[in-house]
């Protein structure tokens, strides 16, 4: 199998969640924001919140069904969200005045790129 056969349609413009690793396109984060931190990161109708709250540069993807019962759901700490597709690692941070914000309501943010510690 060569990597060819991963579908990677750049048309499709698919973005993760820096916050809880979600992928969808750009189009799904500005129409619907993020299924799982709406309430924190506000991304609905907000194309600038999506650019900074996202990044396209992600590795991986998980298909998770049912967070409950999965090992691979709690191991990427995704349990408790949304059914969806989930990068393994996505790469960049939250912007400074959001992890600000978050640290203010008692979110612990935890950077979701794993590729350094590798
Ligand atoms: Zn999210």
């Amino acid at each position: 199998m060569s990597l060819e056969t991963i579908p990677k349609d750049p048309n499709r413009n698919l973005r993760a969640c820096l916050f809880c690793s979600l992928v969808k396109t750009f189009d799904q984060f500005e129409l619907d924001g993020c299924d799982n931190c709406e309430e924190q990161l506000h991304m609905k109708n907000n194309r600038d919140a999506v650019y900074d709250c996202t990044s396209a540069n992600f590795d991986g993807m998980v298909a998770m069904m049912s967070g409950d019962d999965s090992w691979v759901a709690k191991w990427q700490r995704i349990g408790r969200f949304v059914k969806g597709c989930y990068a393994l690692s996505v790469t960049g941070r939250l912007p400074p005045g959001i992890v600000r914000e978050l640290k203010r309501k008692g979110i612990m943010y935890r950077p979701r790129d794993v590729s350094q510690k590798l």
